[in-house]
């Protein structure tokens, strides 16, 4: 199809069945047919063939509203500024929290602020699923950005693709999209390395008897877990010592742990406490602070090849979009040393700063943008507090 517009074709005659997945290329007259008789009656001028299909198009382009909202979530706002940055700038992110305290809630909603898919997006989208046969009846178009959150017991194989048909795995389903780990530490040691490689190159190639495949995997990594065993530390209800939950945490460092950017504590809210409050903002208008953000970086690394955002930034590239002021630089020098902070979550925070001040639109990075990031390494700083020797 895609081939077909651009070789300049304007008319594609395509079974009904299709029709749906087919009408999303612009430029392109589809016409749907459920028999070869129609095809015939078209061809011999007898019936239009157009006003009946054109008429289904526009309800597809009309399909329902999304049901999730980040107005339904509330006394959650500092862990949605933290989403909002996140997103905004590309940045993977870690929730700790006990269990039931909305981490899920919160991650499923991520895919309603990122920037609406592209045609090509969508395309992307749609071509994966329908490889997956998982293209539901009536909603043949993958429109929404995708949202998967495999079990921490699913085979490498649904995870990463592969099987007897090479099938794309949830990396690749979550194309476009957001991938969420939830209990990040019960994930076994050989799946986490092998999230690697697709997070990454953002892509993943299956090797088989009959060739490679490869399927694209460009997602935003989100993740949470327990913050001990038991899942209620700090609270009295936890009964962790500092060792068990040292070891604890420790499952997750390394390699996936390398690739966060963001770690946020997240407290569950009291109901009644909550009832009058206002809900921090819609889904959409925080959407246009993320699209504004992201166009300020699509111009700032338009001559950057390969970098669409802040997160992929290079250290040449941090020492120059990110020159800080005397006070903001003593501020992260105390914190570091404070918490001892490797250049690597260093380069990090300065990363989440140029995000925060793109956010406002601001060309330097102010005293607050380095305030705000500082308070998004809290698995750190509450390790930190581990009276444990290593
Ligand atoms: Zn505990």
């Amino acid at each position: 199809m895609i081939a077909g517009q651009k070789r300049g074709i304007k008319k594609i005659i395509v079974p009904e069945a299709n029709f749906k997945e087919a009408s999303l290329v612009h430029g392109v007259e589809i016409l749907g047919f459920y028999d070869l008789t129609g095809v015939v009656r078209y061809l011999e001028g007898k019936t239009s063939g157009i006003e009946m299909h054109m008429e289904e198009n526009e309800k597809i382009l009309e399909e329902s509203e999304r049901i999730l909202d980040f107005k339904d979530v509330k006394g959650q706002d500092e862990l949605i500024e933290a989403v909002v940055l996140a997103a905004a700038g590309g940045h993977n992110m870690l929730m700790v929290g006990e269990p039931g305290c909305g981490k899920t809630m919160i991650a499923q909603r991520i895919p309603t602020i990122l920037p609406e898919m592209t045609e090509e997006e969508c395309l992307e989208v749609t071509k994966i699923y329908s490889i997956s046969g998982l293209l539901p009846n009536g909603h043949t178009l993958m429109k929404y950005r995708p949202f998967r959150a495999p079990h921490h017991n699913a085979s490498l194989n649904a995870l990463i693709g592969g099987g007897a048909n090479a099938m794309p795995g949830e990396v690749s389903l979550a194309h476009n999209g957001v991938l969420f780990l939830d209990e990040l530490a019960e994930f076994s040691r050989r799946t986490l390395d092998a999230l690697r490689q697709p997070i990454e190159d953002k892509k993943v190639s299956i090797s088989r008897l009959n060739g490679t495949h490869t399927f694209p995997s460009n997602f935003m990594f989100i993740t949470a877990m327990n913050p001990c065993p038991c899942g209620y530390y700090p609270s009295a209800k936890c009964k962790c010592t500092d060792y068990e939950i040292v070891k604890y945490r420790g499952k997750i460092s390394g390699p996936i742990m390398d690739r966060i950017d963001i770690q946020k504590e997240v407290h569950p809210v009291d109901f009644f406490a909550i009832a009058d409050q206002k809900p921090c903002c819609s889904s959409e208008e925080l959407r246009l602070k993320v699209k504004k953000a992201r166009k300020i970086q699509q111009e700032r690394y338009a001559q950057e090849s390969g970098i669409n955002c802040n997160a992929q930034m290079t250290t040449e590239m941090i020492q120059k979009y990110c020159a800080l002021d005397p006070d903001s630089l003593n501020i992260l020098r105390e914190t570091s040393e404070k918490y001892g902070y490797s250049a690597r979550v260093i380069h990090k925070l300065l990363r989440l700063a140029r995000t925060s001040a793109d956010l406002d639109g601001e060309e330097k990075i102010r005293q607050k943008d380095i305030e705000k990031v500082l308070i998004c390494r809290e698995l750190d700083k509450s390790n930190s507090k581990m009276v444990v020797v290593k």
